[in-house]
């Protein structure tokens, strides 16, 4: 019998190569929901493809124009309103898959939702994982949730991880994002474009900027130890701009194994969909002639900083993680926005964890206030920096 699938960030990036990998496959999945934060019209197009039972406009409060508009498009799907429906629906007991594909803090509720209920989750949301890890992980064990890793990396460490107790090491891939060769004193000048430019791969803006600062590797850096109960220490990072290899693990004896494929989301995508068995993903075939070579590279600590602020925030455990991903989320909404230059970004972020003392993550709610206190202290920073700059440019703005 078909699968029911529940996906939340329908109309992002993760969301689209999703519902791509699914339609290849009508035989073993059901869309029985969609989700989309505002993207009404968005939604609408992918109910009238897929034709879900429910849909949820999370960032919405009813409005009975959108109700119209759907049902003069003939859609037939229940549409839901507020960010309420997306922990309803994780929990929905007709659905077998949650693919947690929001992007941010947003994401936690609904995909703790999901591991809560023992839903097969499909995780690409790392930030949820990165906020309140062990909170996370209990709540799997507890239900007998399967979680499955969509990130390239860890859906590669997961493929190469067959004799868990036997593994040394586990080596994190990185491309190194749009600036890795770019001369120093040229970062403070980079646009929002030019960091959402992406050399591999084509992604939502919010992780297109933490790739470009590597801050993306650090949160996975923290997302690695909890799905795969590693100490920091044993997670390495390097740099390997042409992304065909997506990680590796190393062993006892010294073997490496790694898992390749073309940079397309859907190979991970479809890998956990199918799992244990193996489906049709739509990538193309890897031509390793064609690739030619593949090199490798150590990260510079001057041209990423934020990678050594997420090893910060791990080895001080508790909240610590969860106020790096919320000032981190200030930082880079503020940047996409034009109000913070791009060098600026991990000063913000360090502002934040030196002010906020990391408590036990022992409960949501002492995450979701580590949370907010970091945006707070995050918001003030950037504030504080807008009119010092203001100031030094004789009121004019910057
Ligand atoms: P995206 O920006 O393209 O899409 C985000 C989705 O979340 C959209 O459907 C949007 O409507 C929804 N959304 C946004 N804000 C929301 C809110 N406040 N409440 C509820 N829904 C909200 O992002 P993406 O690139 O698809 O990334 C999604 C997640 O997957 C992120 O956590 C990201 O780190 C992770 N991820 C993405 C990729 C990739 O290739 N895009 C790779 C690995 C991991
Ligand atoms: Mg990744």
């Amino acid at each position: 019998m078909a699968q029911n699938l529940i996906l939340l960030g329908a109309t992002g990036s993760i969301g689209q190569s999703t519902l791509d990998v699914v339609a290849r496959h009508p035989d073993r999945y059901t869309v029985r929901a969609l989700s989309a934060h505002r993207a009404a019209d968005g939604l609408l197009a992918l109910c009238l493809k897929h034709a879900p039972r429910y849909a949820v406009l999370s960032g919405m409060a009813e409005e009975g124009s959108v109700r119209r508009k759907f049902a003069e498009a003939g859609c037939r799907t229940e549409l839901l309103f507020g960010a309420a429906a997306l922990e309803r629906l994780a929990a929905d007991p007709e659905g077998d898959i949650v693919m947690a594909a929001i992007v941010g803090a947003a994401g936690l509720p609904s995909t703790i939702a999901a591991a809560r209920a023992g839903k097969r989750v499909l995780l690409a949301n790392k930030e949820a994982l990165v906020m309140a890890g062990p909170l996370f992980m209990q709540a799997v064990r507890q239900s007998g949730a399967t979680l499955l890793p969509i990130d390239s990396e860890h859906n590669a460490v997961f493929q190469c991880f067959t004799e868990r107790r036997l593994v040394r090491k586990i080596v994190l891939t990185a491309s190194g994002g749009p600036f890795r060769t770019a001369p120093l004193e040229r970062l403070a000048q980079v646009t929002p474009e030019e960091a959402c430019a992406h050399p591999n791969w084509a992604m939502g803006r919010k992780i297109s900027v933490d790739s470009a600062t590597m801050m993306n590797k650090g949160l996975e850096v923290i997302e690695a130890c909890w799905l795969f109960e590693m100490p920091p220490e044993r997670i390495e990072v390097v740099i390997h701009p042409q992304s065909i290899v997506h990680s590796l693990v190393e062993y006892l004896d010294g073997s490496m194994i790694a898992q390749l494929s073309n940079p397309d989301m859907r190979v991970p995508i479809a890998h956990a969909l199918g799992f244990p068995e193996r489906i049709e993903s739509g990538a193309r075939s890897l031509d390793l002639a064609q690739v030619g070579s593949l090199s490798f590279e150590p990260p510079d600590p001057e041209r990423f900083p934020c990678l050594g602020l997420a090893y910060a925030a791990l080895r001080a455990g508790g909240t610590a993680p969860a106020a790096l991903n919320a000032a981190n989320e200030v930082a880079v909404a503020a940047f996409l926005d034009g109000r913070l230059r791009y060098t600026a970004i991990p000063g913000v972020i360090a502002h934040a964890l030196e002010r906020s003392a990391a408590g036990p993550a022992d409960s949501l709610e002492a995450v979701l206030e580590a949370d907010r206190l970091a945006r707070r202290l995050a918001n003030e920073r950037i504030a504080a920096r807008g009119s010092e700059r203001l100031g030094a440019l004789g009121g004019r703005a910057a």
